[in-house]
């Protein structure tokens, strides 16, 4: 097995959680926040915001996540579900703009078992990719 260093993640390995003066649900306190932008929430509608990843994959990897508090998709209703569609719209445009990546991956890790770390509030992952790893990431 080759092993992979990378050091531009070396900061997010050794940093503080931020989170952790947050009591309960942090995708239901993170938004409400007086500095919700520093708490990494960039974006916001009636029913969804964008959360920058503490963990992130990529450069740009964000979270849009529906206020409602639930790890059910079937909970969600029209409403929702329309609000947060529309706020994914909205990131892939900034990213695209801001980052010109040159496709996504977007999705729900649903359940522990598939990867979900916090599995009582859905999130939707959105993965800026490039064709070709930039020179200064190698
Ligand atoms: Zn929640």
């Amino acid at each position: 097995m080759d092993q992979v260093f990378a050091p531009w993640r070396i900061e997010w390995v050794e940093r503080e959680d931020r989170n952790e003066d947050v009591d309960g649900c942090v995708f239901c306190a993170l938004p409400d926040r007086e500095e919700a932008r520093e708490s990494r929430v960039v974006a916001a509608s009636e029913h969804a915001f964008v959360l920058l990843n503490n963990y992130p994959y990529n450069p740009g990897h964000v979270m849009v996540i529906p206020r409602q508090h639930t790890g059910d998709y079937r909970d969600l209703d029209d409403a929702v579900l329309l609000d947060h569609a529309r706020l994914k719209q909205r990131t892939f445009d900034a990213l695209e703009t801001a980052l010109s990546p040159d496709g996504f991956n977007a999705g729900l890790n649903l359940g522990r078992s598939a990867g979900g770390s916090i599995g009582d509030h859905l999130h939707t992952h959105v993965v800026p990719r490039w064709a070709a790893t930039p020179t200064s990431c190698r």
